[in-house]
């Protein structure tokens, strides 16, 4: 977390003591558009996983955008009823203060979770932003719930989002549509080719708690896909070069700033910028070049 380092000097430490405990938990990501029924179904899952003894942690990414205030709160008052529940651990991150360093937050409190013993671990997000795709595509199992529906949704899907789905999810299938709508993504998925990925199609109607057992089965099948696969070597790969990258992008611009504060500071700088007084490329290699010279 970005306050984690800002605000509790000793948390960095903790978690670097974490980190050889951290690696045990599931961890499964959600994402969607909003009102797709993401936390209604995050509220099943919880269910479902906990009467199978399993501990629970859920980090609820709220987008920033005011548009979507109605609906999160929404969310916060579904998922209240586990709150007396100490299987379960729900953590809500804004991503309004998280430059770039969304992923880095995310990642350092399922860190704590799983160090703290949580089993599985869900991330939900809003499939809407680069940064919380991202996010989802370092699970171990990415979920993309859409609704039935044809047009703009599928074209949303289109751009990137199937990517990263491992299960697709129907949700709102009492709607009419939504056989159709299956049958659009799995023409979708045809057009890959042979050598793609496998991606599960599921219906749900999550506000009946139709389908869950499903899904369940379709994630722990694909969990132990991943176990048994090169595939999962190469996530886990790919998770920690993302980390890496993550931290060194938000190390190097803290204390990239904290240089330029220390120095003339940056509403100076930044206005010389706008008065092209000095360009930003050289602006930024001189503090680069000061903090190289530093270490
Ligand atoms: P999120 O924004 O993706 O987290 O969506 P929510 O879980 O808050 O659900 C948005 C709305 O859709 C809520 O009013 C839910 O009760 C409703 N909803 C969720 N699942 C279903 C479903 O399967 N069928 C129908 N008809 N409504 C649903």
């Amino acid at each position: 977390m970005r306050d984690l380092d800002d605000q509790l000097p000793g948390a960095v430490d903790e978690l670097k003591e974490l980190y050889p405990h951290t690696g045990r938990a599931f961890v499964l990501g959600i994402t969607g558009n909003p009102g797709s029924g993401k936390s209604t179904l995050v509220d099943c899952l919880i269910r479902s996983y906990r009467d199978a003894g399993r501990r629970v942690g859920v980090v609820a990414i709220d987008p920033s955008s005011p548009f979507t205030g109605g609906a999160i709160l929404g969310d916060r008052i579904r998922m209240q009823r586990h709150a007396t529940d100490d299987g379960v651990f729900i953590r809500s991150l804004a991503t309004r203060g998280h430059l770039g360093g969304l992923s880095r937050s995310t990642q350092d409190i399922i860190a704590v979770m799983d160090a703290m013993g949580h089993d599985v671990i869900i991330v939900e997000t809003v499939g809407v932003g680069q940064d919380e795709v991202d996010v989802v595509s370092t699970a171990h199992t990415s979920v993309v719930v859409v609704v039935p529906g044809l047009g703009d949704e599928i074209q949303a899907i289109k751009a990137g989002i199937l990517e990263i789905a491992d299960i697709l999810v129907v949700n709102k299938a009492d709607r009419e549509g939504a056989d159709r709508t299956v049958a659009d993504l799995s023409m979708m998925l045809d057009l890959r080719g042979a050598a793609a990925k496998r991606v599960r199609i599921l219906k749900a109607v999550a506000v009946k708690e139709q389908g869950i057992g499903e899904l369940v089965e379709a994630v722990s099948e694909h969990r132990a896909e991943l176990d048994h696969e090169t595939e999962g070597r190469r996530r886990a790969l790919e998770r920690a070069e993302t980390r890496l990258k993550d931290l060194l992008r938000s190390l190097a611009l803290d204390r990239a700033l904290a240089r330029v504060e220390a120095g003339e500071g940056l509403a100076a700088l930044v206005q010389r910028i706008a008065e092209r007084k000095i360009d930003p490329y050289s602006a930024a290699e001189k503090i680069l070049a000061e903090l190289m010279g530093e270490a």
